[in-house]
């Protein structure tokens, strides 16, 4: 009796675990959930189950900025064990990525700098330059592409809804695909220009819609469905496929 009566008292006084997170990891936004156990000696760090990100169990008084300390000194172990799960393919000189829902090859010629280059007949991306610096130049290029297509898309949903957007970002974001704030701003995540077109377009009708209803009740959905007609498709889409979008252009560490 004794005993229980102490382990409550134990229990009672643990502070609550921190709110999750995002880090970011070699180039990579990874979400970090965290637990408190109030009989853990020392930080245990861990890949979730689903491998969206980490699980962090933290012993009773450590706080959330020590456990990022942690996690910060653990990145080469964190990348390696998310790529287990989701082997990471890197922007090099003949990797397969895909682009716009269809898989293409990176050619780095080498020689001079020049524009980055999109063959679709031979499913080809050609990045010339410097092969030290394909990283950064191809993920600018997916960027300007998707938020080119974001926009066009955008624009046809607003118009078609009969709604305005104040501000359109593209970024990198693990958590989500695209969000809409209330001041009408929308943002999306640069991946989605790998994904099929139908997708992109998808998360666009969806963030517009948002303009208009703030949740997902049945009005929102009307609304996006009655405009986008592969809203079910591309949902599911996401939900098999997404997360595979998340193993392409992480930066070497
Ligand atoms: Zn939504």
């Amino acid at each position: 009796m004794i005993n229980l009566l102490g382990r409550i008292a134990v229990l009672r006084s643990t502070p609550a675990a921190p709110e999750p997170c995002v880090i970011d990891v070699g180039g990579r936004d990874v979400r970090v959930m965290f637990k408190r156990n109030a009989r853990c000696k020392r930080m245990i760090i861990r890949v979730a189950k689903d491998g969206s990100g980490l699980v962090m169990t933290l012993p009773k008084r450590t706080s959330q900025i020590e456990a990022l300390r942690f996690a910060n000194t653990s990145k080469s172990w964190i990348l390696k064990n998310l790529s287990e799960r989701m082997p990471i393919q890197r922007f090099e000189n003949g990797a397969v990525v895909p682009f716009r829902g269809t898989l293409h090859t990176i050619m780095c010629p080498g020689g001079k700098r020049g524009l980055v280059q999109h063959d679709l007949s031979a499913n080809l991306i050609i990045v010339p330059g410097d092969t030290a610096h394909i990283h950064r130049r191809l993920t600018d290029f997916l960027k300007k592409q998707a938020k080119q297509e974001l926009i066009a898309a955008s624009q046809i949903y607003a118009s078609a809804m009969g709604v305005q957007f104040t501000a359109l970002t593209v970024r990198d974001q693990n958590s989500r695909w695209g969000s809409c704030s209330a001041q009408r701003a929308l943002s999306y995540s640069w991946r989605l220009i790998l994904a099929p077109t139908f997708v992109l377009d998808y998360v666009a009708a969806h963030e517009v819609a948002h303009i208009a209803e703030m949740n997902h009740g049945p009005r929102f959905w009307r609304l996006v469905l009655s405009h986008c007609k592969n809203a079910k498709a591309a949902r599911h889409w996401l939900r098999h496929e997404g997360r595979d979008l998340h193993r392409y252009g992480v930066r070497a560490s």
